[in-house]
């Protein structure tokens, strides 16, 4: 509980001046907050799954290191929230293509994070898509979550069945 609390707190201070993409603007917290409820909900709270949802963003978007992680969450959220880092100095094309081609061999707890981020993000694109997407922009997104949410499955169901009833949403919303 002390570490899950530090982890809201910590990721919510980090991202302070973020938003999601989305019209609606909203504060990149609630990103944050869902993919650890998503996470909790399937897992029923296992740490450090839940701590590491908070934090899964820390590393790629914030000035936070690995070691101011290590330093405040230990060595195994540490090493989870690096697992599920993209590399930013590669180009945006080749980071996506790497997720899809490294995920089946990622740790299990890293797929459960996976496929919570892609869930979260498709929401967010189906009740909220930015104003500067186009929708075949949103078309592209979502058609990438899902190979890289493929690459995932087998953990725990209910998980994917949240992953899949957002890209229903999703393509529901396109479509109307
Ligand atoms: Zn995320």
């Amino acid at each position: 509980m002390v570490l899950v609390a530090r982890a809201a707190d910590f990721a919510a201070r980090r991202h302070v001046e973020q938003r999601r993409k989305g019209a609606a603007r909203e504060p990149y917290v609630n990103h944050l907050i869902e993919v650890a409820s998503l996470l909790a909900e399937a897992t029923r709270g296992a740490d450090p799954l839940l701590v590491a949802g908070y934090l899964h963003d820390t590393l790629e978007d914030t000035s936070a290191t690995y070691e101011d992680l290590e330093i405040h969450f230990g060595p195994a959220v540490a090493t989870l929230v690096a697992e599920v880092t993209d590399d930013k100095s590669l180009p945006k094309a080749e980071r996506k293509a790497r997720q899809i081609a490294t995920a089946s061999s990622k740790s299990e707890r890293a797929r459960l994070i996976k496929i919570a981020d892609k869930t979260s993000n498709v929401w967010a694109l189906a009740s909220s898509p930015p104003d500067d997407w186009e929708m075949r922009r949103i078309v592209e997104y979502v058609e990438w979550a899902e190979k890289v949410v493929d690459k995932c499955r087998g953990l725990n169901a209910a998980l994917e069945q949240a992953f899949d009833a957002a890209v229903t949403q999703a393509r529901a919303t396109l479509n109307s």
